[in-house]
């Protein structure tokens, strides 16, 4: 069976997911980190009105020949005095304050000498409109402050109060169902039969997925196709996008890519990374469904590479892909026929970002994950010598 690329799998991802469509208004204390649902526009200017960047002095238009400058009054922050300033006047003025009609340009304070209640300046006349701040000089009314689809981050909210609102449209968070499937999982609480291991895979997937602020539901299912049957029926029909760990490969309980074939569609299966190689990808009623392998570091992997982008898109999210920056890596590896996603530790160190492996990883093993901080990718067949550039993936 042939493997799709990293690229292929991520196009064919990208082409099969749709935004959930229903979208909520909520108040502007729960919408940080919500994706946006409208385009969101200026309907007030900012800066609101001409205002003043300096604690310093206004001054009126200058004239012919003027080197002192009285100085009449203060203007403070808040006030809402609409006086004009008279032409070779000054007035002490403190930043935010509001800039009266008629001024020329605002100059520092350090740059004045104070001779009683007048003032020179120190650097002649300067150009008109400096340290004025004019209304409108950030953004115009009618400016397109936010699409539809960016994220409410802390700058985002900012422009949104900008604007006088104390709720906004998003779309509604999306709920993702878990399922770890296998005879050998236990859960945590138990003792632990010969022969079986801790169900580690759905906790570190929650995780992954309460990090973005999604709804989680979750189950411990063993091997049984019926029962995964069951739930993925349930799950496809009270969810936006499942997960099941195990049996997604190609022994004998791995039940899963049969499953999706026959309920809905495989859109890819086996991808030629290392490691996750198994990952499955595909539909139940228009529900998207990611079979990811069991092997805890797989799981992780093909989580950082695949499913948080997927899931943010389905959040309706736009400009989702992973950012890979570029670092030395500085450990040994062996060409592989697989793009490798290695468990590291990147740093800034001497002005350049420097990632090394945490420890020995394989697949099967959690150590490593705890204390990763970056995903490096080594290209499949690469010829490494350490201290190569090679992508490095930011882990949040
Ligand atoms: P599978 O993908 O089902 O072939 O499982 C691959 C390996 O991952 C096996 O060693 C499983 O025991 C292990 N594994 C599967 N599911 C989990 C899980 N939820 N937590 C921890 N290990 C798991
Ligand atoms: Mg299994």
């Amino acid at each position: 069976m042939t493997l799709f690329t990293y690229e292929e799998a991520l196009e064919k991802l990208r082409k099969n997911l749709e935004a959930i469509e229903e979208t909520e208004k909520v108040s502007l204390a729960r919408a940080a980190s919500r994706a946006l649902a409208e385009d969101f526009f200026a309907e007030i200017p900012y800066p609101p009105f001409d205002n003043s960047a300096v604690d310093g002095y206004v001054l009126g238009n200058p004239l012919d020949g003027q080197t002192r400058w009285k100085v009449k009054r203060a203007i403070y922050a808040g006030e809402t005095s609409s006086q004009e300033i008279e032409p070779g006047c000054a007035l002490r003025i403190f930043t935010g304050a509001p800039v009266p009609a008629g001024a020329y340009a605002v100059v520092m304070q350090e740059d004045v000498e104070i001779l009683g209640e007048e003032i020179t300046l120190k650097k002649g006349i300067p150009p008109k409109g400096v340290n004025i701040r004019r209304k409108g000089d950030d953004f115009m009314k009618g400016t397109l402050l936010l699409h539809r689809g960016s994220e409410l981050n802390a700058g985002a909210l900012a422009l949104v109060v900008s604007q006088n609102k104390t709720s906004i449209e998003v779309f509604r968070t999306p709920k993702i169902a878990i399922i770890s499937t296998g005879n050998e999982l236990v859960e945590a609480g138990r003792e632990l039969p010969p022969g079986h291991i801790y169900d580690t895979n759905r906790i570190m997937l929650e995780t992954l997925l309460k990090r973005e602020g999604f709804d989680t539901v979750s189950v411990l299912l063993p091997d049984d196709e019926g029962e995964i049957v069951k739930f993925l029926q349930t799950f496809a029909g009270e969810c936006d996008a499942i997960l099941v760990t195990g049996g997604a490969s190609v022994g004998e309980h791995d039940f899963l890519p049969k499953i999706v074939e026959r309920m809905g569609e495989v859109i890819f299966h086996r991808v030629a990374i290392k490691p996750g190689k198994p990952i499955l990808f595909g539909k139940i009623e228009g529900t998207p469904l990611f079979g990811l392998p069991g092997n805890p570091s797989s799981a992780f992997v093909c989580f950082e590479i695949f499913v948080r982008e997927a899931i943010l898109r389905v959040s309706g999210y736009k400009d989702v892909a992973p950012i890979w920056v570029k670092a030395k890596y500085f450990d040994e590896h062996s060409p592989h026929p697989r793009d490798e996603f290695i468990s590291a530790r990147c740093e800034y160190e001497n002005g350049e970002l420097v990632a090394r492996k945490v420890r020995e990883q394989g697949s099967f093993g959690l150590h490593a994950l705890a204390d990763a901080n970056c995903l490096v990718r080594i290209p499949a067949n690469c010829t490494h010598t350490p201290g190569d550039l090679h992508p490095v993936l930011l882990l949040r």
